[in-house]
Parts: C-alpha cells; structure tokens; sequence
C-alpha cells in the first residue's frame, strides 16, 4: 500500500492506495476493474479528484479515468459533443468557446473532468449540467455492457443524480454528450453577471467575468488545497424558511420550484464567524466560507474536525444541519460523508 494518492486528490491529503492505475480506454478501464475485483480489491474510479476526501488509506484499486476525445456533430439548431470522461472541464469550457460555441460560458473553472460532472450534476452562476447534458455514455463494470442514458434517465436533481445511487460502483462513465443551442441566450442572474447587459454582451465576456469571480473568491488548489464547496446548500421547507427568516430576515435565500428554499450554507457558516478558523493544518478559507482549505499539511482527521465544527456552530444557531457536498472515501469504499462529521 506504498501508492500515493496525493497527487490524485485535489485536497492534497496525504493517503495511500494499493495500486493506482491509469485507463485511456473504456476496455483498460474495465481490464482495470476484473483483474482487481478477482484478487479481491475494492475499487475506485477517479477523475481529478476534486471533490473527495481520503479518510483513510485506501485498500485497494484506484483508477484515474483518461479516456479522451471530444468530437462535434453540428444540425441547424445545435451543436453536438461527445466527449471522454477524461477530458479536462475546464479545457472543454475554452475549447467551446473559441470554436464559437457557446453555453458552457458560466461553469468555467469548475474542477474535475468531463466524466465527472453529470455524477453530482455540477452547476455555477445559473447553469447546471443538466440544462446542457444530451446523454451519459456508461459502461456495466461486471458485464462489460455498454449503455447510454438519456438526460431524463440520469435522475439529474440538485448536485445529485442516478450515479450516486442505482449506478453507483456499478457502472462507469466513458463519456458524455452535450447540447449547445446555436441561439445563444446569456445567464446573467447572479453576482457579478447581473452588471452586463443581455442586449450585448458575448459568451467570452461571461466567461472572463466567472473566472474573475472565482478567482478572487475561490481557493487555487494548486496553492491550496480544496475540494471546491465543501458543504451543499441545505434545501428546506417553506414553513422552516419563514421561522428562519422571522429570526434572520437578511439570510439569503432562494424558493424553488417544488416550494422549497434554498439557503447559502456560506452566508450560514459566515454568519458563526467562522472564516478562518483553523483546525491542524486544515482552514474555514477566508474568501469563501463554504470552502474549507488544505492550509499546512491538513491530515484528513483535521479535515473531518473542522467540518464537525462548523456543522455543530452552524445547526446550534440556525437549526440547520449542513452535509458535505465532498465524497469521503474509507479504506474500501465510500462512506458517509454526514454520518462521518455529524
Ligand atoms: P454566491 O454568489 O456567494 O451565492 C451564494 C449561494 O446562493 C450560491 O451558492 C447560490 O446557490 C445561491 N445564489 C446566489 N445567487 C443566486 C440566484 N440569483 N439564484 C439562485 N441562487 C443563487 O455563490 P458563490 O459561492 O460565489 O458561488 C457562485 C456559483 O458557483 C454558485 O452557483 C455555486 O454553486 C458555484 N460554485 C460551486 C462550487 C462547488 O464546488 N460545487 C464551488 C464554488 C462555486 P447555488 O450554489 O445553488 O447556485
């Protein structure tokens, strides 16, 4: 178990695994899995790594999906990608872009691989995966079947979907295919994007405004480590809203369309005072509350100590109970992530 996965998560946490092995192709991915589920191993596939924790060291397989590619259909209305889950989101957000196709503009410098987004369904600034995802492209890892799930199929819901239930462990993503209306209508609902004008303003100078956003407010893993959001923004009742609100009438807070609202856990954890807060090498970051950072040689124990400490600020004042958006990975598996801190 010598296999540093330091390298593989974007926390930085110093973990081990058994073997580590790249796959550049969906047969290398799934020779990958046989010939370590025969000898026994537990198995994780991996993308970038930017939204899990590695509680401990793992007993077992690790694959880092690199299956590449990115291919353009073009029809009247659209434009078509089909794109390996190994692909860079990030790159595919400025490959877009400069080959004139818009619509990825407001989830620029979102972490992780193309892969990985439909799994929690990723979304910034008004636009979630699901709003552009045509289909997944999966293989069965205990059969070798291939599949496609149409967008629908895929469950999408908030940071969820069907691959973190019913096709968890059991399938793998190979590759996803997007949607790019050619009639190009900019979201301009939050933050900074609210000062441009829909009338005139082009797809790069969202995204120049969503990079300046993120990158005075968010963490650089490179020179911090972090997993993006740690927690997710708790979704609650309308009735518990309105007490909350009674208490706290300038809380953020955002109705949905089932009737539900939406809280910003940053403001929650913000309102505790907790920026900065420091346990080991671990940090509430200071920018943005909701991000907790690899500050000095975080252990994951620090990681879980800091999270259990602003849960338990965050539910004695406001009731509200956060859960991590981040997957925590034990020894042979996922496990839970609230359970873990609560
Ligand atoms: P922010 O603008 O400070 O707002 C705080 C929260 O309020 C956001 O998380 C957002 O929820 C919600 N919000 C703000 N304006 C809204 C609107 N007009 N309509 C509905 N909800 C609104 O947020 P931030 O932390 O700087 O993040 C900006 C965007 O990037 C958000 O969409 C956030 O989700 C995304 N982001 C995601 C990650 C990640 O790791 N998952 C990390 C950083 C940023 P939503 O999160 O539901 O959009």
């Amino acid at each position: 178990m010598n296999h540093s996965l330091k390298p593989w998560n974007t926390f930085g946490i110093q973990r081990n695994a058994s073997h580590i092995v790249r796959a550049d192709t969906a047969q290398q991915l799934l020779d990958a899995w046989t010939s370590a589920t025969a000898s026994q191993q537990p198995v994780l596939i991996l993308g970038e790594g930017s939204n899990v924790l590695f509680l401990e060291d793992f007993a077992g397989t690790v694959i880092v999906n690199r299956i590449m590619g990115i291919d353009i259909r073009e029809t009247d209305e659209s434009w078509h990608l089909h794109v390996g889950a190994g692909e860079n989101w990030h790159h595919l957000v400025q490959f877009t872009l400069e080959k004139g196709m818009a619509g990825l503009e407001n989830l620029a410098l979102i972490p992780g691989c193309a892969g990985s987004s439909p799994i929690q369904n990723i979304g910034a600034y008004g636009i979630e995966l699901k709003h552009v995802c045509e289909y997944v492209d999966c293989i069965e890892l205990e059969t070798g079947k291939a599949s496609r799930l149409t967008a629908e199929e895929c469950q999408f819901g908030y940071r969820d979907s069907i691959f973190k239930h019913e096709y968890q462990d059991r399938f793998a993503i190979v590759a996803v295919g997007l949607r790019l209306a050619k009639r190009w209508q900019p979201i301009l609902t939050y933050g900074d994007l609210t000062r441009l004008d829909p009338k005139t303003v082009t797809p790069k100078q969202v995204f120049d405004a969503v990079c300046h956003m993120r990158m005075t407010k968010l963490p650089d893993p490179k020179v911090n480590g972090n997993a993006g959001s740690f927690f997710k923004n708790p979704v609650i009742t309308r009735e518990t809203a309105e007490i909350l609100l009674a208490a706290w009438p300038n809380a953020p807070h955002y109705p949905q369309e089932n009737g539900s609202v939406k809280l910003a856990a940053g403001w929650l954890i913000d309102q505790c005072q907790l920026k900065g807060t420091v346990k080991g090498g671990a940090a509430v970051h200071r920018q943005q509350a909701l991000v907790l950072i690899n500050e000095n040689a975080a252990t994951s124990d620090d990681v879980v100590q800091l999270a259990h400490h602003v849960r338990q600020c965050v539910g004695e004042k406001f009731n509200v109970w956060l859960e991590p958006e981040v997957r925590f990975i034990g020894r042979t598996g996922e496990v839970s992530a609230v359970e873990t801190i609560a």
